[in-house]
């Protein structure tokens, strides 16, 4: 059985004092989670270190928005693996669609960062997903099948046993319309289909796949109740304690 992943995404919000907040309510709330529930907090940078500290020994798992590709350098602004293990780190999100949007990042790039990132021990959570545009256009088993063959180029199987896939349509995120449980599970099934044709059965029935896109606590249950969606990356909804719980709790009753 396949364990239901629940990840917040806290993006560029909470400074040190909101992420100790935040974290006592979190940390709290999740301290009943049984096994098969893993629950991760990815705050910004500035606040991982805080975070390590505070959730040491604790259910709750630390993750990271973004790292570089490189190991070390002259890339000012960046920050490597290295730097997010040595704060307790243990997954990463690539290919946030706002990093894509905003930030030009390409299935070439984010193909690069996931092999970093396994290379090192952290954990990659690489999101794809179509924009509204291309939905409407009917393409969208085409481009999420590019993009999942372009971010997973390369990777072996015995660590793509070690990667969650994010399913987030684009037109879905921070806009409050989320897709239907039947929306979901049909590209959710399609991605567990390639990965089985790109690897085996073993490994696409192995892997999490998580669902984002303005996931709230009264519509989590009907879609983790779909059996290809195994977890959720949660934006807006888990910047609160209490509702980022509703969520990580409707994952308990899967
Ligand atoms: C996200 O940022 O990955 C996300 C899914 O955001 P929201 O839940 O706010 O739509």
């Amino acid at each position: 059985m396949r364990k239901t992943v629940i990840a917040g995404n806290w993006k560029m919000y909470k400074d040190l004092k909101d992420t100790e907040e935040l974290l006592q309510g979190v940390k709290a709330q999740a301290a009943s989670a049984p096994s098969f529930v893993t629950v991760i907090v990815c705050p910004p940078f500035t606040s991982l270190q805080l975070a390590g500290t505070l959730l040491r020994g604790s259910a709750v798992k630390l993750g990271a928005q973004n790292m570089s590709e490189h190991d070390e350098g002259a890339f000012t602004g960046e920050i490597s693996w290295k730097m997010l293990k040595s704060t307790g780190c243990e997954y990463v999100i690539l290919g946030h669609s706002e990093r894509r949007q905003y930030y030009g990042e390409t299935d070439a790039k984010i193909n690069l960062k996931a092999k970093k990132a396994l290379a090192s021990g952290l954990l990659p959570i690489i999101c794809v997903g179509e924009t509204l545009k291309e939905r409407e256009g009917g393409i969208t088993e085409q481009v999420v099948a590019t993009q999942v063959k372009g971010v997973l180029d390369g990777i072996s199987a015995s660590d793509m046993e070690r990667v969650i896939v994010a399913y987030e349509p684009v037109w879905a995120i921070g806009t409050g319309k989320v897709a239907t449980p039947a929306q979901a599970q049909e590209v959710h099934a399609q991605i567990r289909g390639l990965v089985a044709k790109l690897y085996s059965q073993s490994i696409a029935d192995k892997i999490v796949i998580q669902y984002g896109g303005s996931v709230k606590p009264d519509n989590a249950a009907e879609l983790l109740a779909q059996p290809d969606i195994d977890g959720a990356l949660v934006g807006g909804a888990c910047l609160k304690a209490d509702s980022f719980a509703g969520i990580f709790k409707s994952g308990m009753q899967k």
